[in-house]
């Protein structure tokens, strides 16, 4: 006798779809079997049964150098259960140059832990790459974050081709994973300059100023770097054709190399962004939004398995007060979309039901792939007995348009508005416990723990 059943459901892992029960013994789940037994019994008749999602990329209360993101811990994951994802993975940066690593990540830890609904890891970034922030990488790594974040721009934070080898070489002796924000600094720098020179800093601009060269050269870069360092390499939200193209050459190459993108760049396109008015500056996001070819061929990656995981890098700013900070200069405007809610809706409806991708592999880009690639498997991203009972019962026909107004996240708009979802989330599950039941919030708020991520072994 289980302390909960959850009946009649069709299962989806990320090799088959088929029905049984899940009979859950506290935190964990003990059986999946037909016809079990429970003190408690929840109905999945007409539902699909997940994994807890795992998105692998948000910023939740992160500071800029002019504002902090508006989602908080506690805001953004509940928004995160109430879109069926259980485990978020966010990132360490440490608060000050040469901030001891360790102790960035026990100040993070510790805000996290404070609001946090859902479980989560964290990424470790890694802002110099000098002798004595790499003696600290084991360190990190014993800790429970075997994951890396490096960039190749922004101030404070890029790496040069140098630095970056090192920092390869060194997360490669840990047994960690490197994962990179691929944009050429010198084209990014460049095309900026020329702009401004032209005076040439409407939001119609923007997109001018991150073309898509810029990811190809840094892509290909970091691929042939971390190759000859033999690291494990994880390109984050990959945003053009050409960028998922070199991902993918490089994996027939037999490369361990994997790639991310994100929702906006499956579905939102730089026509957004060129608006007559300044409501563009909510579509401001770096990569930025693409064309509607870069769309397509992202789409032909996932179904092809050239890019492996689904993030959303949710990294949400107001359009009142925030996004408005820069009326007269796009450079002003903080860079970031919301998206940790609608992830396997929006994957699902214009994913799954358009037959671009599979149920399995809709399981796989949003659950399964990244639990594996950051460690958190087998304790979470499948049904299976052994593993945290985070379990998501989605309702597969149900007609919604997505407004403003229904979701949960902690910001004044969504990119989404007026897209209309074929399905949505029903119940979500954490450890066993109830968080979400059909749209409303059941669970204790800040339930969450931090999750150790073990060290790499993909597979
Ligand atoms: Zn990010």
């Amino acid at each position: 006798m289980y302390d909960l059943v959850i009946q009649n459901g069709t299962l989806v892992s990320n090799t088959a779809v088929w029905q049984a029960d899940i009979g859950i013994l506290g935190e964990k789940i003990a059986e999946i079997a037909p016809h079990l037994e429970g003190r408690e019994r929840i109905s999945a008749k007409g539902m699909l049964v997940l994994p807890g999602g795992v998105d692998p990329h948000v910023h939740l209360e992160m500071p800029t150098p002019t504002t902090t993101t508006s989602e908080t811990w506690a805001t953004g994951t509940q928004a995160a259960a109430f879109g069926g994802t259980t485990t978020v993975i966010d990132f360490v940066e440490p608060g000050y140059p040469r901030q001891p690593l360790l102790e960035a990540f026990r100040e993070r830890l510790s805000v996290a832990q404070a609001g946090s609904s859902v479980d989560f890891g964290l990424h470790m970034t890694l802002c110099t790459a000098d002798e004595d922030t790499l003696a600290q990488v084991r360190g990190v790594v014993a800790a429970g974050l075997p994951s890396f974040k490096l960039y190749t721009t922004y101030a404070g934070f890029r790496l040069d081709d140098e630095e970056l080898l090192a920092a390869f070489e060194a997360i490669q002796k840990a047994g960690a994973l490197a994962m990179v924000h691929a944009e050429s600094d010198v084209i990014l720098r460049q095309a900026a300059l020329e702009l401004q020179a032209a005076g040439r800093l409407s939001l119609r601009d923007f997109p001018q100023s991150r073309p898509a060269i810029a990811e190809k050269e840094a892509v290909e870069r970091v691929l042939s770097l971390a190759a000859f360092a033999g690291c494990p390499l994880y390109i984050v939200h990959v945003s053009t054709r050409t960028g998922a193209s070199a991902i993918a050459r490089a994996r027939q190459d037999g490369q361990a190399a994997w790639g991310e993108t994100c929702p906006q760049y499956l579905l939102l396109d730089e026509s957004r962004i060129r608006t007559s008015d300044f409501s563009g500056a909510k579509f401001v996001c770096c990569p930025p939004l693409r064309t509607p070819a870069d769309r397509e061929a992202l789409w032909d990656a996932l179904h092809a398995g050239d890019l492996q995981t689904l993030g959303t890098d949710h990294c949400a700013f107001n359009f009142r007060g925030q996004k408005e900070l820069g009326r007269d200069s796009f450079l002003e405007v903080p860079s970031g979309l919301p998206g940790i809610e609608l992830r396997l809706a929006l994957l699902y409806t214009f994913g799954v039901k358009t037959g671009k991708i599979t149920l399995s592999q809709w399981v796989d880009l949003c659950s399964t792939a990244p639990a594996r690639l950051f460690g958190l498997h087998p304790r979470k991203g499948e049904l299976i007995p052994g593993a945290d009972a985070d379990v998501v019962l989605f309702h597969p026909d149900r007609s919604v348009p997505v407004t403003h107004a229904m979701l949960h996240e902690n910001v004044d708009y969504t990119p989404y508005e007026g897209l209309r979802l074929a399905g949505g989330v029903h119940t979500t599950l954490l450890r066993g416990q109830v968080l979400v039941r059909e749209g409303e919030w059941v669970g204790h708020p800040c339930t969450g723990g931090f999750v150790p991520c073990s060290s790499f072994h993909p597979g």
